[in-house]
């Protein structure tokens, strides 16, 4: 019975142990499913995230090539406007059907060559800068002398519309800069423009620059506000994005290609800068930028030949100015631009830069209209030898270079050779007079 009672223990005791082991291998096998259904479950979660990015993706795809083609219409439309008023005008002052009205007929063939140029001037810009090709000039810059100049140039655009532009400077802002002024300027007349495009008329808008020193930088703060319609909240997060016109633009009577804030923003940024907006829907906007430039050290030897005038006998004996171009159309062009402003400007004509270096040689000249591309010689081999090989005064003329380059390096190599200023054909007016003027004024 004891054996029988001892047997029976033993067997329970195996019993037990085969159960455990049983239970321990059941369970190592629910562990591992467990495991397994885990780690199935993260990589459900982790095709699911794919998935959402994967679907995210091609939303974006679609928004971004939604805007291309949307760029595209409104692009091609754009360019389509003005060229139409071109050619029709142009048709109906050849036709003279009425010469009274000829004039209205010229000032909106101008008006519309003025918007195609900006436009082919955005395509290129915003196509340089997604090609990683835009340069950022470094070069000694007033920066109050940009911010007026940009006034001035949008001065008729704003009287039109009876708005006020009202310029608030911080009066401690350095007078040199280092940097890129024909960037700041691109910058500065966008905003401007829009500005007074969006506003109402009778409105102002107000421009203000403010400086901080940062370890020997100088931040320029700069801020355009306006109190015109304002931009809705959701269209502000895409408002700097490139091809995103606010679609509502053209119901709102307005022209433009939705190119200009992407630009703006790019150039900012290239410069190492921050941009932002705030606005409000029937209140206005105001857009706010800051750029870093190095403070600059003035150095009188690199203020080449500036030649000043005091407005008394000097104004009566008038400026002189060669202007060496070769071409006809041109050299009459630049002529009777000149003489329209009523300004004592004394145009004589060079054809080439041989005949230039001639009449410099016999003539005294205050300021040089320099063609790049000539036969003979060409603007920079002149500019050179005018730098290089003349004596005293006439080795300091001020040169304006122009040309149809658009390119920088084209700008770059040219004030390397010793031009002042610069100024693409077609020249807008007001700019060429500017960049005269501030040769000839003290
Ligand atoms: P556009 O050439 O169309 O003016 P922008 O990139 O300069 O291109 O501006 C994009 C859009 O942003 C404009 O069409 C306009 O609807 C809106 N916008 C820009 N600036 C202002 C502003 N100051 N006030 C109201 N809307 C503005």
């Amino acid at each position: 019975m004891q054996y029988f009672l001892v047997g029976l223990v033993v067997l329970l005791v195996i019993a037990m142990v085969a159960l455990l082991i049983i239970y321990l291998k059941i369970k190592k096998v629910n562990d591992k499913l467990h495991k397994q259904q885990l780690e199935n479950e993260i990589q459900r979660n982790k095709l699911e995230e794919a998935n959402k990015e994967l679907e995210q993706a091609k939303n974006h795809a679609e928004k971004v090539s939604g805007y291309k083609s949307e760029f595209l219409a409104n692009i091609s439309h754009a360019i389509r406007t003005p060229l139409n008023a071109i050619t029709g005008y142009i048709y109906l002052v050849q036709k003279q059907l009425d010469p009274d009205n000829a004039n209205t007929y010229i000032h909106n063939v101008l008006v519309a060559s003025e918007n195609l140029g900006v436009i082919v001037n955005d395509l290129l810009d915003i196509s340089k800068i997604e090609a990683g090709k835009m340069v950022i000039e470094k070069t000694n810059f007033n920066p109050m002398s940009i911010v007026t100049q940009a006034i001035s140039t949008l001065k008729g655009m704003a009287e039109e519309k009876n708005i006020a532009l009202e310029l608030h400077l911080d009066p401690l802002v350095p007078d040199h800069l280092v940097g890129d002024p024909y960037r700041l300027s691109q910058i500065l007349i966008n905003l401007i423009n829009n500005a007074i495009k969006f506003s109402a008329n009778g409105q102002e808008v107000s421009i203000n620059m403010e400086f901080e020193l940062q370890n020997k930088e100088c931040l320029l703060k700069i801020g355009v506000a306006d109190k015109g319609i304002g931009i809705e909240e959701q269209v502000l997060e895409t408002i700097f994005e490139s091809f995103s016109q606010v679609s509502n633009s053209i119901a709102r009577n307005q022209t433009g290609t939705g190119m200009g804030l992407a630009i703006v923003k790019r150039l900012v940024e290239l410069q190492e800068g921050s941009i932002a907006v705030e606005s409000e829907p029937g209140v206005g906007s105001k857009f706010k930028f800051q750029i870093p430039y190095e403070v600059c050290e003035l150095d009188e030897g690199n203020v080449k030949g500036v030649a000043f005038y005091d407005n008394d006998e000097e104004t009566n004996k008038g400026i002189s100015v060669l202007l060496v171009e070769d071409n006809e159309i041109n050299q009459e062009l630049a002529i009777d631009t000149i003489n329209s402003w009523g300004l004592p400007f004394k145009i004589e004509v060079a054809n080439n830069g041989l005949e230039a270096l001639e009449l410099i040689e016999k003539h005294t000249y205050q300021i040089i209209l320099m063609d790049i591309m000539m036969p003979i010689m060409d603007g920079h081999e002149t500019t050179i030898r005018i730098r290089q090989t003349l004596e005293g005064e006439k080795s300091h003329i001020p040169i304006i270079g122009m040309t149809a380059h658009a390119f920088t390096e084209e700008r770059k190599t040219a004030l390397e050779n010793g031009m002042n200023a610069y100024i693409t054909k077609p020249f807008n007016p007001e700019e060429l007079k500017q960049k005269m003027l501030s040769f000839v004024s003290k």
